[in-house]
């Protein structure tokens, strides 16, 4: 028998546990640890509620916590209730799927002041992470901004500009759905530091933009080239330019505005004490289509600010990290011996969720190179683990402790949504009769 440690239950923990068993079968147990009783790690906290049909995915991963050999164990935080040289003397390998939890900074004076709000955080907040339960964003004043031109900055635009009746389906959290209903917000303003050919955002995802109740996206058709420099782009992206290009024969007599501000890089955040507005510079592409100042700044009024611009890996003591790529050092997802990382921990914050399986698939196969199906070793793995972890203390859950949770979000929820979450910890402790 072989026994495996999937850190993190995330899609790329349940793509790589279920490769796993996949190529083991029988002779082979696979734990997926979590640091909350409540499994899906970006399903759950990172995608966004009103975008069900994405999250639908973790009826897959369902199937995978359900098989014989996989077990779930949650509410085990690796650093704090067991170190991962613990888990290398537990287990044969160790997966580290722990994906990049941690907004990228964007470096700039002002970026401390209440009302600037990185991505995880904002993103967290409405889709009830217990770390961002009161982060109590402003939004009484009149104008927002998001920093950044890939699919999160739309998200967190898109989440801003939504009335209460287009969240009905989607399972934001009561807290978020009341503060965003009572929002004074009536402009966010999209920066991007380069132009319309270089966005990140996805055609659906634009797409939605131009059908929002009570939101317009506005765009000035003079940061665009001309039309015929769209033929030779990518198609994915020559999609969104078009896209893009024809939010600008929209009505643009709605109650709020998304406009998207091309060539703006944030230079700085100012206002008395809290964020009142941004200070952009113009900027121009350089020969190598990177954003070059021109000198010219102007002001961004804003008193909420997210800043969308990417994420990186929480380190793990005892882990090489790389700090500038946000993400552990590895070699093909390789770290050290029996030590490999997957997802976002491995790449960087890039890809979708279905980018996660191919790169689940590849790190179980060298898993399997090193150490043959079949083969065995007298490592203990779960029982290994929870005889350590009861010694500390620690209060391990289960999957079927999981769904009880799962049970009591769906009796609570609201008409219109799959469920109601809970948004802390000890509510999922006391659910479960533990805290
Ligand atoms: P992203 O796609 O990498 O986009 C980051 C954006 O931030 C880029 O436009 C980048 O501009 C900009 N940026 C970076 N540093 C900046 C700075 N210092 N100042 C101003 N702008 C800056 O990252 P993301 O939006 O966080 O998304 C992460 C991944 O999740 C992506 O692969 C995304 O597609 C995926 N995702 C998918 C969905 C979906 O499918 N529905 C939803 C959400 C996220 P430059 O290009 O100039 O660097």
């Amino acid at each position: 028998m072989r026994h495996f440690a999937v850190v993190g239950s995330g899609p790329a923990g349940f793509y790589t546990a279920e490769a796993l068993d996949k190529a083991y079968g029988e002779s082979a147990r696979i734990d997926i640890l979590d640091r909350y009783p409540v499994p899906y790690g970006l399903i759950r906290f990172g995608v966004a509620p009103d975008h069900q049909s994405l999250k639908a995915v973790s009826k897959r991963y369902d199937k995978v916590a359900e098989s014989a050999g996989v077990d779930f164990i949650g509410n085990v935080a690796v650093g704090r209730d067991v170190s991962v040289a613990e888990l290398l003397e537990l287990y044969d390998a160790v997966i580290l799927a722990v994906g990049s939890p941690h907004s990228r900074k964007l470096g700039i004076p002002g970026e401390d002041l209440p009302g600037v709000i990185g991505s995880a955080e904002f993103v967290g907040w409405y889709n009830g992470h217990p770390d961002y339960t009161d982060l109590d964003p402003p939004l009484s004043g009149e104008h927002a901004a998001v920093i950044g031109n890939g699919n999160v900055a739309l998200d967190c635009a898109r989440i801003l500009s939504k009335t209460r009746h287009e969240f009905e389906g989607s399972d934001i959290v009561g807290h978020a759905l009341d503060a965003l209903d009572a929002s004074a917000i009536r402009t966010v303003t999209i920066l991007g530091r380069r132009g319309p050919h270089q966005i990140a955002m996805t055609p659906k995802e634009l797409g939605e933009l131009g059908h929002l109740e009570a939101a317009v996206p506005i765009v000035d058709p003079a940061d665009f080239p001309p039309l015929a420099a769209d033929a030779p782009l990518e198609p994915g992206l020559r999609k969104s330019v078009g896209l893009l290009r024809g939010f600008a024969d929209l009505d643009p007599d709605k109650p709020k505005r998304m406009v998207f501000d091309f060539f703006a890089k944030p230079v700085r955040i100012e206002g008395d004490g809290k964020a009142e507005r941004i200070i952009v510079e113009r900027t121009e592409l350089d020969e190598a289509g990177a954003a070059r100042g021109t000198g010219e700044t102007y002001a961004v009024p804003a008193s909420l600010i997210v800043s969308a611009i990417g994420y990186s890996s929480a380190p793990i003591d005892g882990v090489p990290y790389d700090e500038r790529g946000g993400k552990f050092l590895n070699d093909g997802g390789r770290i050290a011996d029996r030590l490999y990382a997957v997802g976002w921990a491995r790449r960087g914050p890039s890809g979708t969720i279905g980018t996660n399986r191919p790169d689940g698939y590849e790190v179980a196969d060298q898993v399997a190179a090193a150490m043959a199906p079949g083969s065995a070793s007298d490592r203990p793995g779960a029982k290994g683990l929870k005889a350590l972890l009861e010694s500390r203390g620690a209060m391990p859950t289960d999957y079927y402790d999981w769904r009880k949770i799962e049970e009591t979000e769906t009796a609570n929820a609201r008409p219109g949504s799959p469920r109601e979450k809970l948004v802390r910890h000890d509510d999922w402790l006391r659910t479960l009769g533990r805290s």
